[in-house]
């Protein structure tokens, strides 16, 4: 990277690797500078010339950027494709990101029932969200009820968080709720929790929990496929609205692919 270019990025080490299965990965950079974020934002990680935006699963007062990563499936792998080289690094290894954290993805003061539901690595930001209430970001009127955290995967080894998730719900602070979809599959014969797609078992529980429209706000993170089944997004021109918004619920929406 030129000279010129570096003022505009931070260098940042890999200080811890966890690699979850052959797709899935958390990466922990150490930044040789301090690196201002909101919790919910993003950092964009730049290699060879290649930029892409990954949510941060840490909490700004940790001082560390914690990145949950899924490598870009083989079908669809480009030369240009960034995951497979962070994939590669080990600890020690320079990474260098943009010097300013971005996304408007962020706790809605406004309401007082928060409602999360993420894709796999879509679990990131509400991570940091919640790490960051743990630790007093958050003013205390801002937050009335336990988050509820709804996370979709395949399979039973790709939540990620689930240990740091369910010890937290022992004190109060959260209800998580994971469910796989490939409930039959060899991968998943010790997995003894709900099934079926996120997008789909969210409202029997919005009704169980007693979860209206009023002041709620329902966060979307990850793939494409459950925001828009869910959500207002509306890229695609024609596309109905989400079962939720059509409900009267507001959303926020950050999709990854
Ligand atoms: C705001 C924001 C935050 C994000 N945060 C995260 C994060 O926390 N963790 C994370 O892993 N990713 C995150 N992403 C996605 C990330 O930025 C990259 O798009 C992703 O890692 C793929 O990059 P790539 O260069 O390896 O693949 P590309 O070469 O860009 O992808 C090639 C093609 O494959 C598709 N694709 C890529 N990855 C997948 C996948 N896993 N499943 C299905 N299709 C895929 C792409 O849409 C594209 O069509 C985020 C995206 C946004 C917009």
């Amino acid at each position: 990277m030129m000279m010129e270019q570096q003022q505009n990025y931070i260098q940042t080490h890999v200080v811890q690797k966890k690699t979850l299965s052959q797709a899935l990965a958390i990466l922990t950079l150490k930044p040789s500078h301090p690196f201002e974020f909101k919790p919910g934002q993003y950092c964009t990680v730049v290699m060879d010339e290649i930029a892409r935006p990954y949510s941060i699963c840490s909490a700004p007062h940790e001082g560390l950027l914690e990145l949950f990563l899924e490598i870009v499936p083989d079908e669809l792998r480009q030369s240009t494709s960034l995951t497979p080289k962070l994939f590669h690094l080990n600890i020690g290894d320079t990474v260098f990101i943009r010097k300013k954290a971005k996304g408007l993805f962020l706790l809605d003061p406004t309401a007082s029932t928060h409602v999360f539901v993420a894709t796999v690595t879509g679990i990131a930001p509400f991570i940091s969200m919640i790490r960051s209430y743990v630790h007093g970001y958050y003013q205390p009127m801002l937050i009335q009820e336990p988050f509820y955290v709804f996370q979709g995967a395949s399979y039973g080894d790709e939540f990620g968080y689930d240990a740091q998730l369910k010890s937290l719900e022992t004190t109060g602070v959260l209800r998580y709720i994971p469910t796989v979809s490939r409930p039959n599959e060899e991968r998943n014969q010790n997995w003894h929790g709900k099934t079926g797609r996120v997008n789909l078992i969210l409202e029997p529980y919005l009704e169980e929990f007693k979860i209206g429209p009023k002041n709620t706000m329902i966060y979307l993170c990850g793939h494409r496929g459950m925001i828009e089944y869910l959500g207002n997004h509306r890229e695609k021109s024609g596309k109905p609205l989400g079962t939720l918004v059509k409900k009267g619920y507001q959303t926020k929406e950050e999709i990854y692919f």
